[in-house]
């Protein structure tokens, strides 16, 4: 798994499942199915708002801690928002931005995206930006332009040292929760394409170092042929996270040498 440039990054989104009296429980089976070194794998998982607390409690060494949104504000009279600054007060070091069911739910835009990454930088949280084509654009081939349309819109304005520091997350909108996953060749057709984008617009330095994810309905089965694509270098998972067994071999299968 070793990308030579990258680390690879096992995230887990817990969506709005579980209860905060399950973080100890849920860890303490995590910890036990994966290595005591994961060899330049970084384990994340991120909770809902309401976990945090629970989370940074258990201080674990392998696995960090990540929020799924943040308020596009920095702080003030926005009632029911959570800050940048909040979730860093306790000890959150990844965030995930842009997730599909955000840009639907909550119209969240690319403009707001913008925002809510440029405050995670500056507060040295790392995003985890998710872009993600419909099933319709992808049936009327417009993937890749979507898609690059996406990452430049929620990275621009950003120094290429900044953008650096994003983890992009691509997710099919048509492959998240549905049980219906992209092709190993499907996924890295996307991932290298926006690492070729990052290339043509910040150099090549700058587009080796960025991790890019695949997202959408990754499972057990069917990581390892996901994660053993070139331009691949690590998950976000949603269902397969709530389960700590299944949860556990794709860590396994992201640390292996
Ligand atoms: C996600 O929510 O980011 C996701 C990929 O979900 P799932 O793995 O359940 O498709």
């Amino acid at each position: 798994m070793n990308k030579k440039y990258r680390k690879v990054i096992i995230a887990g989104n817990w969506k709005m499942n579980m209860l905060p009296s399950q973080v100890r429980p849920f860890l303490d089976e995590l910890r036990a199915g994966i290595p005591a070194a994961t060899h330049g794998c970084s384990v994340v998982l991120c909770v809902p708002a309401t976990h945090l607390a629970a989370l940074s409690r258990e201080k674990s060494r392998r696995i960090a801690m990540g929020a799924q949104n943040i308020s596009h504000f920095d702080k003030g009279a926005h009632t029911g928002e959570i800050s940048a600054d909040m979730i860093a007060d306790l000890g959150a070091r990844y965030c995930i931005v842009g997730h599909s069911e955000r840009r639907a739910d909550n119209g969240d835009t690319d403009e707001i995206v913008n925002a809510k990454l440029r405050i995670l930088l500056e507060k040295g949280i790392t995003p985890i930006l998710c872009v993600g084509e419909s099933l319709e654009q992808r049936d009327r081939d417009l993937t890749i332009e979507f898609i690059s349309y996406q990452v430049k819109a929620a990275l621009y304005g950003l120094t290429p040292d900044q953008v650096k520091k994003v983890v992009i997350a691509y997710e099919p909108i048509w492959a998240i929760g549905t049980g219906r996953t992209a092709t190993d060749e499907q996924a890295q057709e996307v991932c290298f394409a926006i690492r070729e984008l990052l290339r043509r617009e910040y150099g090549a330095l700058i587009s080796r170092k960025v991790c890019i994810l695949y997202g959408g309905s990754m499972n057990a089965k069917n990581c390892a042929g996901l994660l053993a694509q070139p331009d691949i270098d690590g998950g976000l998972i949603g269902g397969a996270s709530l389960k700590p067994a299944d949860f556990a071999v794709i860590v396994r299968e992201g640390s292996r040498e």
